[in-house]
């Protein structure tokens, strides 16, 4: 006999705010509805598996079907079902005090802060549907059901026949959900969030010709959307490396292979299973991230990490499943759960490990994906303390002449070499080889050995590196005359008096026409550059960092260049010329050395540059 009743409310009318919330996600009912129709079927195994239920379990496959003309989309599983009582239970009272708590939780919240996708369950369903009915039959022996609602707090519910267990969802769509009608949507719908549910999904068919006898024969096959048993719910010993690479393929189908990959498999203290590679990074780092998928039991949830993984571990690809990641709570309530906080170290700890095996085991194979593999490992040692510490082990600073060293192998390189008078270690790098090649070639007629430090990453490492280590500087290449790149007791002799070394001030002010020009004559070798133009380390650091914060360097720049320091050469022989020449001649002399010095720094530009080039014509004709 058919009821009607109504569903007890206390927040007036819950189907318009339920809608309001979800409006900008509300794909997600359908995830929710294969949710409900995958626990149903599961919970059917587990008492079939303990002998509480005795009958065939047969096919357990989950469908979805749509029907254009009546704009239905529906939901059949072959799970317990429920009786009349257990739909008044569940379906009118808990999945809907389940509604009632997160209208309740949210009201008062800006709906952007809530994490997109979040497990609303059965009643997420109203966001598509104006109607919707649940037709189910317990797996016990009890009469089939029927419950209509149509959005308002009213239902009905009538016992109907249906042959087989289990629960049939019909969802009448409104006029603003016709979308799901199509296949395709459904079908897009589906890849993304049930890719991996743990019961077979079938949506639509697939044809295939098969041959019988000498005749070849179309037929139709369940068009099945999941993989059961995804890969990372695997055991690793049973896993071969090109079982890895295959699943890579699969989640990204237009990425380079992987360098490597950790499995994850915890179940203490929380609950974590996963697949994690290490992408092909490319100096451009931010195009490689947020690939991670987040899972809870086999359900997609999101590719949004944020705040769940580590930042630099962003980068990072694959799959976490976890049923310990609390999902419908606003991301600032994420950052400071211990569940997150706990999974997060964990990962950490994990591909650290991870790099430091690969590194002892097969260092050849190592430094040959140092070039991606750096670029990771320096981003996590600059955002993440607990990875700075564990990666000293096996980053890897690399020579101009391609050789890898770790810090601890590249002081013993440099120790009688590059140790200044205070004892620091002095790591003379290059962040533009082709550009600093005048300077690179000086260092290295010292016997200095010059770093490569030419990615986007490098220069938050140097700074993080030297802030973090004791006795470690870092020095660009141009950063000081040669001589003066490792700080020691002793000091060459400029062969100028004081009142000579004045006159050379005025007269390469008055031949480049700059009064302000940042001049010292400096005690260097004679066979040094007569002029060189350096940029201390310091007020070079503190530019680039006010040019990567969206300033124009103004407040240390001056000339329209920066922190630039012109040292003229006390010792080389054209300075003591041009001592010795007369007024024109100074004039020219002191504005072809000092060409020169913007030449080798690559600063000699525009109309400058185009005087230079016609000013050495006519000195070579
Ligand atoms: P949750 O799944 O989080 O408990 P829902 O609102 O999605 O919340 O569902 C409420 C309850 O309704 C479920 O716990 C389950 O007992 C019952 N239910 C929902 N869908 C099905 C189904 N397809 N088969 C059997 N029971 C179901």
């Amino acid at each position: 006999m058919a009821q009607k009743g109504s569903i007890s409310v206390n927040t007036e009318n819950i189907f318009p705010i339920i809608k309001k919330f979800l409006y900008s996600d509300h794909d997600i009912f359908l995830r929710e509805l294969v949710a409900n129709a995958t626990d149903a079927t599961q919970k059917l195994q587990k008492l079939s598996g303990i002998g509480d239920f005795k009958g065939e379990l047969g096919d357990l496959s989950i469908h979805i079907s749509v029907d254009k003309e009546n704009k239905t989309l529906t939901i059949s599983d072959r799970g317990i079902g429920m009786s009349e009582e257990e739909v008044m239970k569940y379906i009118n009272q808990v999945a809907f005090s389940g509604a009632t708590e997160f209208v309740e939780k949210f009201k008062d919240i800006d709906t952007t802060s809530i994490i997109g996708k979040f497990g609303l369950g059965f009643y997420s369903a109203f966001m598509v549907a104006e109607k919707v009915e649940l037709i189910t039959k317990s797996y016990k022996d009890a009469p089939a059901v029927k419950w209509t609602c149509d959005g308002s707090t009213e239902f009905s519910i009538e016992e109907v026949e249906k042959a087989d267990r289990g629960t049939d969802i019909i969802l009448y769509l409104n006029s603003d959900s016709e979308e799901f009608i199509e296949e395709h949507k459904i079908q897009e719908i589906l890849n993304r969030y049930c890719r991996f549910m743990p019961i077979k999904i079938v949506f639509g068919k697939d044809t295939e010709t098969v041959k019988e006898g000498d005749e070849e024969k179309t037929i139709e096959k369940d068009h099945v959307i999941n993989a059961v048993q995804p890969l990372y719910t695997r055991d690793p010993q049973s896993l071969k490396d090109e079982d890895y690479l295959n699943f890579y393929r699969e989640l990204y189908p237009m990425a380079e292979e992987p360098l490597f990959w950790i499995h994850l498999n915890v179940d203490y203290p929380f609950n974590l299973t996963g697949i994690l590679y290490f992408p092909k990074v490319k100096n451009d780092i931010t195009l490689h991230k947020d690939k991670i998928q987040l899972y809870s039991r086999q359900v997609f949830i999101t590719d949004n990490v944020e705040n769940i993984v580590p930042e630099f571990l962003r980068l990072m690809h694959g799959v976490i499943d976890s049923p310990d990641i609390p999902l419908n709570v606003s991301r600032s309530y994420l950052q400071s759960d211990a569940n997150v906080k706990k999974i997060s170290s964990y990962i950490t700890r994990k591909v650290a490990d991870r790099l430091e095996e690969l590194f002892k085991t097969d260092r050849v194979l190592f430094e040959q994906k140092w070039e991606s593999v750096g670029l990771f490992v320096k981003y996590g040692m600059v955002t993440e303390e607990k990875f700075f510490e564990k990666a000293q082990k096996f980053c890897l600073y690399e020579s101009l002449d391609g050789k890898l060293s770790t810090l601890e192998e590249y002081k013993e390189k440099i120790k009688d070499n590059q140790v200044d008078k205070n004892g620091n270690y002095t790591l003379i790098y290059t962040s533009k080889p082709a550009l600093q090649d005048i300077f690179i070639r000086a260092a290295k007629n010292r016997g200095f050995d010059v770093l490569k430090m030419d990615a986007l990453i490098d220069n938050h490492f140097i700074s993080n590196v030297e802030y973090k280590l004791d006795k470690v500087r870092m020095k660009r290449v141009d950063a000081d005359t040669v001589d003066k790149l490792i700080e020691t007791d002793t000091q060459l002799d400029v062969a100028l008096t004081e009142d000579q070394k004045k006159e050379v001030d005025a007269i390469f002010k008055k031949a480049t026409g700059n009064d302000k020009l940042d001049l010292e004559v400096a005690a260097m070798s004679g066979d040094e550059m007569p002029v060189t133009i350096v940029r201390p380390e310091f007020m070079r650091r503190m530019m680039e960092m006010q040019e990567l914060s969206g300033g124009n360097g103004g407040m240390f720049g001056f000339n329209g260049f920066g922190a630039e320091k012109v040292m003229v050469n006390g010792n080389h022989a054209l300075i003591l010329k041009l001592l010795s020449a007369d007024a024109e001649k100074q004039s020219q002399l002191a504005r072809q050395a000092y060409d020169l010095a913007l030449l080798a720094q690559g600063m000699l530009k525009g109309e400058a540059l185009t005087g230079f080039i016609q000013r050495s014509i006519e000195l070579v004709d």
